[in-house]
């Protein structure tokens, strides 16, 4: 690929980064390489020399965009207000239109179909269990067999259960469900309409099938009742349906999200108390890019957890932990540097065990080694169900 092109960014976003570089230190990729075409600063500047100036799309150029984990950790840093998620959006989709063809983007497709990625994932188990699929090398977890049907409890609030959690993790969704129905509230779940939230296309610059991904999403979860998500990376793109699709009834369809944390974290009073068994266990939460910079809603999962356990903070200021989506799987080296920043901050708190919010996160830090849950399978565990 070396043809010049027009990106496609809004030019007023492009035109905003100042080049001051505060968003350096933040940004997981320039920590682990110390490159400036592997930060935000760089790929700000080789975008402008593609849009603005001409230059022709080369190797270096993908190289650059294509590490980024697009964990959006520069936009909290940024004093400029620079919307950098929106931007490296904008240049995936123009990659995209000329990678047509390429297999790793048309995978994306088999999330929005459940029946086909069930299918899949049972195949997957199998060959597993068969020792014919490298799991550790390819940063896979051990996929279930069998999962156990959730059940609708009534119709307060949905709870989204998405494509890849839902299909590999289901039981993290029941011991969700279990939580937010201790809390009183009675749990509707969505049918194959709402297979996938679009995330993991928007970021592969898959725009249209993103899009379309959405409006099913959003004719599926219908009516006024709020929507509580248990990923944050799925969160974070159904919040963000309002300004990608631009029409009043996506605006509407967001203010409806939001993180589960963040709604046990308002109805705090109504939950159980913890039960008897023993508490004398340390948490760490690490915050998943998702819900911290671009939901920048994180706060609440420390909030709920601290009711049943004893928290500790990481002290890395939020540093992405290199699972990134798809990313682990594309970038597996850079991922995997980016991750031992993450597990020394995790040795450096002491914990017994780490919560996140995210899967992606979670399969990433298992593989290290790390013992890792989310935060309301531990709630769950712990909670009194019987109050
Ligand atoms: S993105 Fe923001 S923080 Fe980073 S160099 Fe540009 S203006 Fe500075
Ligand atoms: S999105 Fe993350 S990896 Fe990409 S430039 Fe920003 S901080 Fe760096």
């Amino acid at each position: 690929m070396n043809t010049k092109a027009f990106l496609g960014i809004n030019p007023e976003e492009l035109a905003s980064c100042v080049a001051c570089g505060l968003c350096l230190p933040h940004c997981p990729t320039f920590r682990v390489t110390g490159e400036e075409w592997a930060s935000p600063r760089g790929r700000i500047s080789a975008m402008r020399q593609i849009q603005d100036h001409g230059a022709a799309i080369d190797s270096a150029f993908l190289s650059s965009m294509d590490t980024c984990v697009q964990c959006r950790g520069c936009e909290p840093a940024c004093p400029s207000g620079v919307p950098f998620g929106s931007m490296m959006e904008a240049t995936q989709a123009e990659l995209a239109r000329r990678r047509r063809g390429d297999w790793q983007r048309w995978g994306f497709r088999v999330l929005g179909h459940r029946w086909l990625l069930n299918l899949l994932s049972r195949m997957l188990a199998v060959a597993q269990r068969l020792r014919l699929v490298p799991s550790k090398r390819l940063g896979l977890p051990k996929i279930p067999l069998a999962q156990k049907r959730l059940r609708a409890s009534g119709d307060d609030l949905w709870l989204f259960t998405g494509c890849v959690m839902d299909a590999w993790q289901r039981s993290t969704h029941a011991a969700v469900k279990r939580v937010v129905e201790a809390a009183g509230a009675r749990v509707a779940l969505p049918g194959a309409g709402a297979a996938c939230c679009g995330a993991l296309s928007l970021h592969a610059g898959l725009e249209g099938h993103a899009r379309a991904l959405a409006s099913r999403t959003m004719k599926t979860l219908e009516g006024s009742a709020p929507i509580l998500v248990d990923s944050a990376g799925c969160g974070a793109a159904l919040k963000e349906y309002g300004k990608h699709l631009g029409t009043p009834e996506a605006k509407a369809f967001s203010e409806r999200v939001l993180d589960v944390h963040e709604w046990l974290a308002a109805h705090a009073d109504r939950l159980p108390p913890a039960g008897e068994q023993d508490q004398d266990v340390t948490i760490a939460v690490h915050d998943p890019c998702h819900l911290r910079h671009v939901q920048r809603a994180h706060q609440p999962v420390a909030e709920v957890l601290a009711r049943y356990a004893t928290v500790v903070a990481l002290d890395d200021d939020g540093l992405c932990c290199g699972a990134g989506g798809a990313y682990a799987a594309m970038q597996p080296d850079l991922a995997a540097s980016i991750r031992e920043r993450k597990l020394e901050a995790i040795e450096r708190s002491g914990a017994d065990i780490v919560a996140s919010a995210n899967p992606g996160c979670t399969i990433h830090l298992a593989n290290a080694g790390v013992a890792v849950r989310h935060p309301l399978e531990i709630v769950d565990e712990v909670m009194d169900h019987d109050r």
